[in-house]
């Protein structure tokens, strides 16, 4: 089956891949320090955070093979998603162009969704800001595309939950209510679309293994391993 075929089957089946037609940022992108990395917003504060983020996680997704090798550009909205899929941050694919919900509205969003109550706001916005660059990595540096989007979120959401300080991920995986071991069969792309917080958790449980981590990841990004459940 291809890509375009099995994408149309899983949206058509269980869940609505999160989208938006944006429009493109106003104000001139002002880079990091870190090469390649532009965040756009005139909040200098908010300017170092997202950079300081972003910087930070690079070596940790070099580890595995997720390279930055384009400019990639972070931006705000007041407003991600629609009310039926809030979104929290989006990376649009081909374009190197992340959006984040705005600070204020993503503490409104935050507090809103009860799955994720586990973690604090503060935390759960800088774990936002890596699982979406590490989606910008995986497009930039993926050897073939990926056969499903359970792909792509098990790798973002392995280094967003990577990321998160050890007592942070600990309260969302007790709140999870997920228990060990994770089968690999239950990450897929119908869990993640009853519930991206068990998707998330499993996915993490599942990398965090050492016969698994970087190596399944690389697995992935070469096309050698999938999480795709359905018709071949
Ligand atoms: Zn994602």
């Amino acid at each position: 089956m291809t890509f375009k075929a099995r994408l149309d089957w899983v949206t058509g089946l269980t869940w609505v891949l999160c989208t938006c037609t944006g429009v493109a940022a106003n104000a001139e992108p002002v880079p990091c320090n870190t090469p390649l990395i532009f965040v756009d917003t005139e909040d200098k504060e908010l300017h170092r955070r997202v950079c300081d983020i972003a910087g930070s996680a690079l070596p940790v997704l070099e580890q595995c093979l997720l390279k930055l090798v384009d400019p990639v550009t972070i931006s705000f909205s007041g407003e991600l998603g629609n009310p039926d899929e809030l979104c929290f941050g989006l990376y649009h694919q081909g374009d190197e162009w992340i959006e984040l919900l705005e600070p204020k509205a993503f503490e409104q969003a935050h507090t809103d969704s009860k799955s994720w109550a586990a973690l604090p706001a503060a935390e759960h916005f800088d774990a936002i800001v890596v699982h979406e660059f590490t989606h910008a990595l995986v497009d930039q540096t993926a050897l073939v595309e990926r056969a499903c989007s359970a792909d792509e979120e098990y790798i973002a959401y392995a280094m967003q939950l990577s990321t998160l300080p050890d007592s942070a991920r600990d309260a969302l995986i007790a709140a999870s209510g997920v228990s060990q071991p994770v089968p690999v069969e239950s990450i897929n792309q119908v869990m993640f679309g009853l519930s991206p917080v068990s998707f998330a958790v499993r996915s993490w449980l599942h990398f965090q293994e050492p016969e698994n981590g970087c190596g399944f990841v690389k697995k992935i990004i070469r096309g050698e391993a999938t999480l795709w459940i359905g018709p071949e």
